[in-house]
């Protein structure tokens, strides 16, 4: 992409109404624009992140057996009063009528609809266990909208339903969830901790916030430190194997972690004072085990092995893809900007022409760029008249792993300079030699 043809509105000021570092780095780069209270367009530059964001999660929830189906953001009233959460939900729903005085909605979450998809199709034990997922806007009409995308009221979700014929197949199911997590996160570059979250009225022990630890978070957690090292499971996980599966899970449960509603100071004090770590979090993915909280008073039953109908055994898992973009910036910037890794990143790499119009500068920026974009890295080319200065400024801010800068000078003595963005790292070599090193360091 050449920046003289793309839409990337940056932004000079710093914006008054972003008290945290990622929402004031999101306006400045271009990459939202707000519409209402808590409600955004995604501009070019936060929806190529987000849709990075979008496709890792994906990948993973299909690696670990779910399916991807598409629900819509829309949804009848009359669902939700079968699970009677058409009362309960209040005023975080946003309540719509249509030209017929139908009372519809616009989804917070689709426990119900699932139900209802499930209980139309799916008769037989034989075809659990069946869990299936969609990414799709939510709406939450939220006390306090703030931060940006961090806490929207119209939002991504990818939510994933599990369904199984009793609780050890339920529990399998979460387990694979817990592990595909641990994926997910990892693979979008940055440390999420399962802990501990509240049961509720539905108990037991199977629910885990995913937290991402900065210190502008809105949770207060604690945790070991055990969790800084832990290793993730690779991508040849058997997600097939329950025991292989469960085994992760037991390891990443082991070292103390939990937010502030279920911290228990007695475990707590247990702890040698340098493993601790207290600390603020930013939830970005939420499981949870609800047995037959919707399949009971739904009638989502299937035919047992023994030809008895049986209630099935529910869990819902949730990402906010939207919030994880905010979180990624919290985690990783710096004082000029943000510096995404490279797996989200909205372009793999930037060239700097520092002097559009120069015949020579031009031509190696153009053989670099064509060499790059040919071989599939994703690359912007600033090849706009602004001062060098401004350039810099602007690659900094918008935060891509690698940038080569080509200037007359260099050009001259046959070398361009390639820039780390997060160790600031900057090294002469040949164009070739610069393409190459970004052939092997900008993944494809
Ligand atoms: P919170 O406690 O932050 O309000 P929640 O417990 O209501 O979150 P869930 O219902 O578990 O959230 O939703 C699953 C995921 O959706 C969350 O982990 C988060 O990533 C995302 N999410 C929830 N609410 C919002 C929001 N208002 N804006 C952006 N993302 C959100
Ligand atoms: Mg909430």
């Amino acid at each position: 992409m050449r920046s003289s043809q793309f839409f990337m509105p940056l932004l000079k000021e710093t914006p008054k109404e972003a008290e945290i570092v990622s929402h004031r780095l999101m306006l400045r780069a271009g990459m939202i624009r707000q519409q209402s209270a808590g409600i955004y367009s995604w501009l070019p530059l936060g929806k190529r992140v987000l849709d990075k964001v979008c496709n890792i999660v994906r990948e993973e929830q299909n690696r670990a057996g779910a399916i991807e189906i598409l629900m819509p953001t829309i949804q009848s009233a009359d669902l939700w009063r079968e699970s009677s959460r058409y009362d309960d939900y209040g005023k975080e729903m946003l309540r719509i009528n249509d030209r017929h005085g139908r009372d519809m909605l616009y989804g917070p979450t689709n426990e119900e609809m699932i139900t209802d998809i499930f209980r139309s199709y799916v008769k037989s034990y034989k075809e659990l266990p069946l869990n299936l997922y969609h990414i799709q806007w939510k709406f939450r009409d939220e006390v306090r909208p703030r931060f940006g995308v961090m806490r929207g009221r119209e939002f991504l979700m990818k939510d994933a339903y599990s369904f199984d014929l009793d609780f050890e197949g339920a529990k399998a199911a979460y387990n694979r969830m817990f592990v595909s997590y641990l994926r997910t996160f990892d693979r979008l570059g940055v440390k999420a901790i399962p802990m501990r979250a509240d049961t509720g009225p539905i108990g037991g022990d199977l629910s885990h916030e995913f937290i991402i630890l900065a210190d502008t978070g809105e949770s207060e957690v604690f945790c070991h430190r055990d969790y800084m090292d832990l290793p993730v499971p690779g991508a040849d996980t058997d997600f097939r194997n329950d025991e292989q599966i469960a085994a992760i899970v037991d390891a990443w449960t082991a070292p103390y972690a939990a937010t502030d509603e279920m911290h228990d100071e007695t475990a707590w004090d247990a702890i040698a004072a340098d493993d601790k770590l207290a600390a603020r979090g930013i939830e970005v993915g939420h499981i949870f085990h609800f047995g037959t909280k919707y399949s009971g008073p739904m009638g989502a039953t299937v035919q047992g092995p023994d030809g008895k109908q049986v209630t099935v055994s529910m869990g819902s898992y949730g990402i906010g893809p939207s919030r994880v973009v905010a979180a990624i910036i919290e985690a990783s910037h710096d004082e000029n900007g943000i510096i995404w890794p490279a797996s989200v990143a909205p372009f793999d790499l930037g060239i700097v022409n520092m002097k559009a119009g120069d015949q020579a500068v031009d031509t190696v920026c153009e053989d670099i760029y064509a060499a790059l974009t040919k071989a599939g890295r994703d690359v912007l080319y600033d090849d706009t008249d602004n001062r060098a200065g401004q350039k810099f400024a602007a690659m900094d801010l918008i935060g891509l792993p690698w940038q080569v800068v080509v200037g007359p000078r260099g050009v001259a003595s046959g070398e361009v300079e390639v820039k780390n963005r997060k160790d600031g790292s900057r090294q002469a070599m040949t164009p070739e030699a610069a393409i190459n090193m970004l052939l092997t360091h900008a993944a494809a």
